[in-house]
């Protein structure tokens, strides 16, 4: 996987002061997308070990609250399979970070095992690891700039954990 950026001592995308990962490659191409260099899978440099290192270590002072990984798109399969070890060290290796993730596919799709451009047998352990998923496209429609945390009306702010336990979108406190 590649990335196209690393922002640290991020405010902008979920509470507190986080560490914003934006992965490459997103095939949504939503209308005035914030971000279009990041559509190719191609861009920017590589994922390795040694980026994950960095972030992590990021994460360890207190004001730290936690990590967001947007893009690009996040929960494109590809970039599942390259995220998922990351979140797990994410968990093992700096509990009580939130990790937050953007994605233009909806809870409902993501979660729809018939939905096989986003659906695969690691998407509900990707779920399972994250504290909010920040779900559905870009709508240029629908935008608002007095929203908090997400760019269009139709986007919602969903409490993961709650939602899987409850077995409906909870949407979260943050909204
Ligand atoms: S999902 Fe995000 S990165 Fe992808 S086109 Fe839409 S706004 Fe841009």
């Amino acid at each position: 996987m590649k990335y196209a950026a690393i922002k640290y001592t991020d405010i902008a995308n979920g509470p507190g002061v986080r560490t914003s990962l934006f992965v490459s490659g997103c095939t949504h191409h939503c209308k005035e997308c914030f971000n279009p260099e990041t559509w190719d899978f191609a861009y920017g440099n590589d994922f390795t070990k040694e980026v994950e290192d960095a972030i992590i270590e990021s994460l360890k002072p207190a004001y730290i609250k936690g990590v967001t990984v947007l893009g690009g798109e996040p929960m494109e399969p590809a970039n599942q399979q390259a995220l998922l070890p990351f979140y797990e060290r994410v968990r093992a290796e700096v509990p009580g970070k939130s990790i937050w993730i953007y994605s233009g596919y909806t809870f409902e799709e993501l979660t729809d095992t018939g939905y096989k451009r986003a659906h695969t047998d690691i998407t509900d352990k990707i779920l399972s690891l994250a504290d909010v998923l920040v779900d559905g496209e870009f709508k240029i429609e629908l935008k608002n700039i007095r929203l908090r945390f997400r760019g269009s009306e139709n986007q919602r702010i969903i409490d993961l954990p709650a939602t899987l336990k409850n077995g409906e979108i909870v949407i979260s406190e943050y909204s």
